[in-house]
């Protein structure tokens, strides 16, 4: 049973909104098919809610985990129909859900993806399409590297436009540590839009592979920003590289691939519309940065998520905390202490901590 120190009025209008335990009693249960719940009332508004009020699981006829499985299904990838037929509900029923699922996601990501440490970025761009093979569209990914932080994407046309925007995105939510290592492909505009954003304060190389049959047969390293002394430098001191190289994005490229029925190759489920694939794209970024813990995060016996790792969260979530952000009961907060600058791979494990971290003082805000 959650205590009623957790819980806070989900009534805006509100002075107690989003503060919990403020003016809240307890004001009798209900019944779901799921069994009974506890229903709260604020003494300040007189509004009467449940745990579930303002959330996504809100209005739901079906317990919660059916829902959560729904999102498991779908970045697992799973394709629409066959979640489906795995949930035993309609294909409009699931697809509701997932709008619901990938909003909720969304805000989660806004909310949380903030302040990050930023050692190491490398950007890369995957190629789909919508509706028919002549709508081509790319997803930007940019990963920091010392943590697997998915930090930014978006969808677009292979431009400038959208190259700046995922870059000015990713650095002005993050924290640049030092003097940043930048690596990308070939792709002609990101000299630019670093050049534009940053300016001569990092190290900026492409890593250009030339392939024949499907293999790689010739890897061209060119350093676009800054001195080779300084890329030098910069590679003893990264944790993860040894020289300039896009490793790391093309593994997280694959984890989308594989992650994504809308995403992979040779697919027949691919997305009928650009909305359709931009929701179900924060759905999935979520789920890798805060839900699925980072095979190469493993420290002993914990393995970290890549916010873990990033000092966002403490300990690895769960769909629960995705889909009840925003309603009548935060339970979340970050870990309290600053990161050293020195890496995130040095810096004190996580801690958890109360229902007092930042995120309540952001809601009080
Ligand atoms: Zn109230």
């Amino acid at each position: 049973m959650r205590a009623i120190d957790d819980v806070a009025c989900s009534k805006p209008g509100c002075d107690n909104f989003g503060q919990p335990g403020v003016n809240i009693v307890c004001h009798g249960r209900f019944t779901t098919k799921s069994g009974r719940r506890r229903r709260y009332r604020c003494k300040s508004c007189g509004a009467t809610f449940s745990t579930n009020t303002g959330t996504a699981y809100s209005g739901l006829r079906c317990g919660r985990r059916a829902f959560d499985q729904v999102a498991s299904l779908r970045v697992e990838g799973v394709s629409l129909p066959a979640t489906a037929r795995v949930a035993g509900h309609s294909r409009n029923t699931i697809a509701r859900w997932l709008e619901r699922a990938s909003i909720a996601a969304k805000r989660f990501n806004q909310q949380m993806l903030k302040d990050f440490p930023i050692l190491e970025l490398q950007a890369d761009e995957l190629f789909t399409f919508v509706a028919s093979k002549r709508r081509t569209i790319w997803l930007f990914a940019i990963i920091e590297v010392s943590s697997r932080l998915w930090a930014g994407s978006r969808l677009g046309r292979r431009s400038y436009r959208h190259a700046k925007a995922v870059l000015n995105d990713v650095i002005l939510r993050g924290r640049l540590v030092g003097v940043p290592l930048i690596a990308t492909d070939g792709f002609e505009y990101y000299c630019g839009a670093i050049l534009r954003l940053v300016g001569p304060a990092c190290i900026y190389g492409q890593v250009i592979k030339t392939r024949r049959n499907n293999r790689v047969i010739r890897v061209e390293r060119r350093l676009k920003i800054g001195t080779a002394g300084r890329l030098n430098e910069a590679l003893l001191e990264s944790e993860d590289s040894e020289t300039l190289n896009t490793s790391f994005i093309e593994r997280l490229n694959l984890t989308i691939r594989q992650g994504s029925a809308y995403l992979r190759r040779r697919s027949t489920s691919h997305a009928r519309c650009e909305d359709q694939l931009r929701e179900h794209i924060e759905l999935f970024r979520c789920h890798y940065n805060f839900l699925r813990p980072h095979r190469a995060l493993r420290f002993g016996r914990e393995i970290r998520t890549p916010a873990m790792q990033a000092g966002l969260v403490s300990k690895p979530l769960a769909w629960s905390h995705i889909f009840k952000a925003g309603g009548p009961s935060p339970c979340l907060s970050r870990p309290s202490e600053s990161r050293s600058t020195s890496g995130p791979r040095n810096s004190p494990r996580p801690t958890c901590r109360g229902s007092s971290g930042p995120t309540e003082q952001r809601r009080a805000a």
